[in-house]
């Protein structure tokens, strides 16, 4: 598929990228080529549901994806982000990584119970950001209707931790 090649052509890998033995996939190439962006933002789109009240995306780079998502399919926006960004009352989840902790927060009146969400972020890899996201829609009574990602990095198998939380539906355009 012509835009598939062409987003996988603009994405780089770094090596030794936050930490050495990581491969870190860097989309800033793709971001700053206009057909790139435009590919990726169409993939997204067509891979997405359309019947949602809100897209949610995570800080920092999901937010790049999540917003023209969300306005092509006449959604809302909402940014789930780290501790002490949100001004208003807030949600907390927090998950371990390789070392330490993580933890993620969105505003609780942003979501409506009941609301029909889709998740998106730039990559999958062991799908942690993205289960504790998942307890964050839990937390509001939201549903989660789909997670969608650009890039999924298979050998992690973020898949099978989305699948012990419930999620099962997980598209990635790579
Ligand atoms: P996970 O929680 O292990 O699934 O990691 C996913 C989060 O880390 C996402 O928010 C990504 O933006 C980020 N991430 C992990 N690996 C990469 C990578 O290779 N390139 C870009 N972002 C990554």
């Amino acid at each position: 598929e012509a835009n598939a090649g062409l987003i996988a052509d603009l994405i780089r890998d770094v090596p030794d990228f936050p930490k050495p033995g990581i491969m870190f996939k860097d989309i800033t190439p793709l971001l700053a080529r206009p057909s790139g962006l435009a590919a990726a933002v169409t993939e997204l789109v067509a891979a997405s549901p359309r019947d949602v009240d809100l897209v949610v995306g995570m800080e920092a780079r999901g937010f790049i994806f999540a917003a023209p998502i969300a306005l092509a399919l006449g959604a809302g926006f909402v940014p789930v982000r780290k501790p002490g960004k949100l001004p208003g009352a807030t949600v907390s989840e927090t998950f371990a990584l390789e070392y330490g902790t993580e933890t993620l927060t969105v505003h609780s009146d942003a979501i409506p119970a009941g609301a029909r969400v889709l998740v998106v972020d730039d990559v999958l890899a062991t799908g942690g950001t993205v289960a504790a996201t998942a307890a964050l829609l839990k937390q509001l009574d939201a549903e989660l209707v789909q997670v969608s990602v650009l890039l999924e990095l298979t050998a992690l198998d973020g898949r099978a931790k989305l699948a012990e939380h419930g999620i099962e539906r997980v598209s990635s355009v790579l």
